[in-house]
């Protein structure tokens, strides 16, 4: 029996807000602090590892995620219930939305993650980079805030030339975001963006930004305690994208060098400091001709954190844990080290090809091992991947000496993984990584479309 984990707050019993393979991630974290879990599932996630492997399950609603994962009434219910001292939210879902960490507190419990104030601050883009402006982080040239008219836009196009980018001040997941790569092409940029934004956020604000034709995307791990602290954890690489969504990261990014991290997060972890930021964070910037400039900031963990933990050591799940209970990070960034390098692939149930979703059984479930080697999926024989949520079902994490080794390791096991049953993306990895180009580490955000389409 492991003691229960003690901080200023006791904490004993987290409810996990989320499904997949990220509850189990906070799970994991939970059981060796000696902390219990609550999980919460939809009726179609009955079956779910999640499930089976927390301490305690209430189920919160039907398969549709606006009923169940986002069921804010059903989920604090459940906390209710189980008596948990705390929420988890993962990533996605309500992990992003300050009144849901506004009522969780106001309930009396701890909210793991930022608080409500910060959440809505970077949760506008709009906001967030007048606040970054405020601390001295350099943006992507653009408006100065919300986009009034079409003629402003047309008027802010000119200044800062095509092509621009209109996005959704409210923006999440690549959705309401258009290009214009000239003046004929601004209005019906200008109008799909604030459709698709109003749609999908309820928000048709948008502002604009220069488009950046070969930028990497490259972000920044940060985590501040209640007591004033604030360390990074250094950068993430996450240009291999498509549609505007991170299919392979690394750590470090093969583009930066150890002063260019040091210098970003003096930078960045100051600016937090003033603004009293709490908990984890990661700044995203682009990257481009040596100059980084701040796109958003995620008040959460990321998908791609495990790159992270490989190459400094640190479990940042249960860092945000100790963070919620009061305690101190109780080292500073002198102590942080980067050794190696770490590659993630995102396995979604997708065909490799034309991406069209693949749920259903899994007939064989075969994890790859050995030294270096991380899976973090909540997969298993038998299991019928349910059709209702996003289509990642595995992260492959490698950690290595160096990259060129990094990538031997991934694509060794790659081969050793088997996922039979259903169409995943395992075989678009085993071609990335087998690239030269890939390999040379020379890529920008727009490789990756282009490599899937020289592929077709
Ligand atoms: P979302 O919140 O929808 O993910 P982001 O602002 O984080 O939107 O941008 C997602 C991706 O879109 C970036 O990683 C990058 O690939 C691309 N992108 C965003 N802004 C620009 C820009 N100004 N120029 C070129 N590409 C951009």
């Amino acid at each position: 029996m492991r003691p229960p984990f003690r901080g200023l707050k006791m904490l004993k019993k987290i409810l996990i807000a989320n499904r997949g393979e990220i509850a189990l991630r906070v799970h994991r974290a939970c059981q060796e602090m000696g902390i219990r879990t609550v999980a919460v599932h939809s009726t179609a996630d009955a079956s779910a590892m999640h499930v089976r492997l927390a301490d305690e399950s209430v189920c919160i609603g039907p398969p549709a995620a606006r009923d169940s994962y986002l069921n804010v009434a059903a989920i604090l219910s459940a906390a209710a219930i189980t008596g948990a001292d705390a929420i988890h939210p993962g990533y996605g879902f309500l992990s992003e939305n300050a009144r849901f960490a506004e009522m969780v507190e106001a309930h009396g419990l701890t909210f793991i993650g930022p608080t409500a104030d910060h959440i809505h601050m970077m949760g506008d883009k709009i906001a967030a980079k007048d606040a970054m402006r405020k601390l001295n982080v350099p943006l992507v040239p653009g408006s100065p805030g919300a986009l009034e008219s079409f003629e402003e836009a047309r008027a802010i196009a000119e200044t800062i030339k095509y092509p621009v980018l209109i996005k959704a001040a409210a923006g999440g997941g690549g959705r309401g975001m258009k290009v214009a790569r000239s003046a004929d092409e601004l209005e019906e940029a200008w109008q799909v963006a604030r459709t698709e934004a109003k749609a999908a956020f309820g928000n048709d604000a948008v502002y604009m930004e220069k488009y950046l034709d070969r930028p990497r995307h490259i972000e920044l791990q940060v985590l501040a305690d209640t007591h004033g602290n604030v360390v990074h954890f250094g950068e993430r690489d996450c240009s291999l994208q498509r549609r505007h969504q991170k299919l392979v990261e690394e750590a470090g990014s093969p583009a930066l060098n150890a002063a260019q991290r040091d210098a970003l997060g003096a930078q960045v972890t100051a600016g937090l400091r003033q603004i009293g930021y709490r908990n984890a964070g990661t700044l995203e910037f682009l990257y481009q001709d040596g100059q980084f400039a701040f796109i958003e900031m995620n008040t959460r963990l990321q998908v791609e954190h495990p790159v992270t933990e490989m190459l400094c050591g640190v479990d940042l799940v249960r860092e945000q844990i100790r963070i919620a209970a009061g305690e101190k990070l109780g080292y500073g960034q002198a102590d942080v080290t980067f050794n190696g390098h770490a590659i993630e692939c995102r396995i979604t149930a997708e065909d490799p090809e034309s991406f069209a979703p693949s749920p259903g059984r899994v007939n064989t479930y075969h994890a790859p091992g050995g030294l270096g080697v991380r899976v973090d999926s909540a997969l298993y024989s038998g299991y019928a991947v349910p059709p209702h949520y996003d289509s990642l079902v595995a992260k492959l994490i490698v950690h290595a000496p160096s990259r060129p080794q990094a990538i031997a390791r991934m694509q060794r096991a790659l081969d050793e993984m088997v996922v039979d049953g259903i169409k995943t993306t395992l075989p678009l990895h085993r071609r990335i990584m087998a690239d030269a180009e890939f390999q040379s580490g020379d890529y920008t955000i727009h490789w990756l479309e282009r490599f899937v389409a020289r592929e077709a």
